[in-house]
């Protein structure tokens, strides 16, 4: 989805978002029901476990270095594909509940996006239907809004 702000190259070098240390496991993506099924189905080496309701995250350990990987992660990347889930399928971008709304944030963590350009603000208004309608439709893969991630878009929630 955010290829126009991110390329893959620099994603695959970078890889931040898929590895998680124990203050950010938070961050570890949020996959929702029917993905799961798809992952189940099309990649039964990646253990899952529930978390909340409705949704699910990789089983993940952490390793000596302290830090615990994204078992779909290879040296060049995400393994997913179109079968990512939403979290990552819009990273740096995140919808978050905050409050009774719904809001996009862009992350602070991924230094390759700078969230005052021009190219962020089109997409962020390019895809904000787009978010919404998966916040509305999944709304256990969205996470609780942290303070301080810097907002891009606000919509009350129905
Ligand atoms: S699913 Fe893919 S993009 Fe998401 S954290 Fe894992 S490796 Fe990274």
């Amino acid at each position: 989805m955010l290829k126009k702000i991110l390329s893959p190259e620099t994603c695959g070098k970078c890889r931040v978002c898929c590895v998680f240390d124990h203050d950010d496991v938070w961050e570890i993506p949020l996959i929702s029901n029917e993905l799961h099924e798809k992952i189940s189905a099309s990649r039964p080496e990646l253990k899952t476990i529930p978390r909340g309701n409705n949704s699910y995250v990789f089983d993940m350990e952490f390793k000596n270095d302290g830090l615990t990987y994204c078992p779909a992660l290879s040296d060049t990347g995400c393994t997913l594909g179109e079968n990512k889930p939403f979290d990552c399928m819009i990273w740096p971008l995140r919808a978050m509940k905050k409050g009774e709304d719904i809001v996009i944030t862009i992350s602070p963590v991924c230094e390759s996006v700078d969230p005052e350009s021009p190219a962020v603000k089109e997409l962020v208004n390019e895809l904000a239907p787009v978010i919404f309608a998966e916040a509305n439709r999944n709304p256990d893969i969205i996470k609780e809004y942290i303070e301080g991630y810097p907002i891009a878009a606000i919509k009350a929630r129905p």
